[in-house]
């Protein structure tokens, strides 16, 4: 494999020397600076910086001047205070950092991929409807601070898919007609906004589930 690999330079920053004066005509306060950071690169790709270039630019008489030649004695304390407050480019590790992306990539993918489940047909370890059935009922776990509950009833089954209406608020014992009632009121006849993976129902009814099942006793 041949490896083509060079180097470059990138802009850092661009600063303005108020208080030098140009060597050449003499104006005050209109000297410029630029940086640029100086990269090893790897088919045209920068890999690691290697040092700075500064260009300091005349904006009267146009003199530029590079750090490669000596600057006059009066620009290097300011030139060189720049330089070192110039910030840093992510994009001269370019390369190396594109490498660790593609590795976080690759061990991302590895884990997701095959042991990712497509539906529900597939019986994947996790799996479980908590033999939920049509017609069944939940109350909410009493939750801090309120006396008040939701009721759930589940209104149809496919093989992914559970669904379910749930009442607002409610408020007092739940007696077989009232609950028949509030289940009645709770949601516009066919509307089924309500639903729910059927291989993770458990999560919703069992263990730290907010939903527990419900028979009114009267
Ligand atoms: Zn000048």
């Amino acid at each position: 494999m041949i490896f083509i690999y060079g180097t470059g330079t990138s802009r850092l920053i661009t600063a303005p020397l108020p208080t030098t004066t140009c060597a050449h005509c003499g104006t005050r306060g209109q000297l410029s600076v630029t940086v640029f950071s100086r990269y090893v690169s790897l088919f045209w790709i920068p890999v690691f910086p290697f040092g700075k270039l500064s260009v300091t630019v005349c904006n009267h008489c146009k003199q530029t001047l590079t750090s490669k030649e000596p600057l006059p004695e009066s620009y290097r304390l300011p030139v060189q205070t720049v330089q070192q407050h110039a910030p840093r480019r992510l994009t001269n590790f370019a390369l190396p950092l594109l490498l660790l992306a593609g590795v976080v990539l690759i061990v991302v993918l590895a884990r997701l991929g095959p042991a990712r489940p497509s539906s529900a047909s597939a019986a994947t370890v996790g799996s479980d409807d908590a033999g939920v059935t049509v017609g069944a009922r939940y109350k909410t776990q009493p939750m801090a601070g309120t006396r008040g509950y939701a009721l759930l009833e589940v209104t149809r089954l496919t093989p992914d898919t559970v669904y379910y209406k749930t009442t607002t608020g409610l408020l007092g014992k739940p007696t077989a007609a009232s609950v028949a009632v509030a289940l009645r009121d709770s949601v516009p006849p066919g509307a089924e906004r309500a639903r729910y993976p059927r291989a993770m129902w458990h999560f919703l009814v069992e263990g730290q589930g907010m939903f527990r099942p419900f028979v009114a006793t009267e």
